[in-house]
């Protein structure tokens, strides 16, 4: 910018660096861009991978299924299989040294640190994994996309290179991941030791991390009603997962194992 002049002398101009300026507007993107990709990634493995596919609480229309699992296949390059028997594993052996990821047995912070670790050693296990998905068969899709998992993610990385320039492409896919890995892991390990207990199971609620995880954060409700699409039930629980269903629902695009999940409670107490 250029002041003018001050008794015939042209004051200083001091010009914007515009490649500050660049690289701002980079990390602002990229920001926005991993965090918009953690949470659409977030709604995909808890309305369909968790709730749908692991719990059969509800069933989603292909037409909304398979873009949830291209968005996961591109985004984590997780089989959903592979993820609903870890996790029924998890239900099935709570707290016992055949938890893939109890916070109980390994500890909170070996839990949270490398629950991705965790995961992957777990799905090594191809007894287990047979085991507990066992009513979960590859379809089409599954051999010729979501099967190839390096495949997935390099597609994802290239296509937002493409779209935003690789240097951009590149921070929003990390700060995607690190995000990805770290709340969802937090489910596993700080879900599991502090905070509320309505319910007598070791999962706990906690409502911070209920908003940033679409719901997943409410996992003493989840761990008493497993099969309830729904997870909020008190003022102040926020479920966006559930909102979402519940949009599904009204578009005829999701259908709900119990209609009225809150009559779950009065068995549970
Ligand atoms: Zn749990
Ligand atoms: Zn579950």
């Amino acid at each position: 910018m250029c002041g003018g002049f001050d008794r015939g002398r042209v004051l200083t101009c001091s010009i914007p660096d515009l490649d500050d300026y660049d690289a701002r507007v980079h990390w602002l993107t990229a920001v926005i861009l991993g965090v918009v990709l953690m949470q659409v990634a977030t709604f995909a493995t808890t309305v369909y991978m968790h709730r749908g596919l692991a719990h059969r609480a509800l069933t989603v229309n292909p037409w909304v299924a398979v873009p949830l699992r291209a968005f996961l296949w591109m985004s984590t390059g997780m089989r959903p299989r592979e993820w609903a028997a870890v996790h029924r594993r998890h239900h099935a052996a709570l707290d016992t040294a055949e938890d893939p990821h109890s916070p109980l047995v390994l500890g909170v912070w070996r839990v949270q640190l490398t629950n991705a670790y965790l995961y992957q050693r777990a799905v090594r296990d191809r007894e287990q994994i047979d085991r507990y998905a066992r009513d979960i068969t590859p379809d089409a899709w599954d051999r010729w996309f979501f099967d190839h998992d390096i495949l997935g993610p390099l597609l994802g990385i290239a296509l937002l290179c493409l779209v935003f320039g690789w240097e951009t492409g590149l921070l929003a896919a990390a700060i995607h991941l690190f995000l990805y890995v770290a709340f969802n892991g937090m489910v596993n390990s700080f879900a599991h030791t502090v905070g509320r207990r309505p319910y007598e199971n070791s999962g706990t609620n906690l409502r911070v991390l209920a908003v940033i995880t679409m719901g997943e954060g409410l996992h003493n409700t989840h761990h008493a009603l497993p099969t309830s699409a729904r997870l909020s039930f008190s003022r102040g629980e926020v479920d966006l997962g559930w909102q979402g269903i519940r949009l599904l629902q009204r578009l005829k695009l999701a259908k709900v194992r119990h209609e009225d999940p809150s009559k779950l409670l009065e068995r549970v107490g």
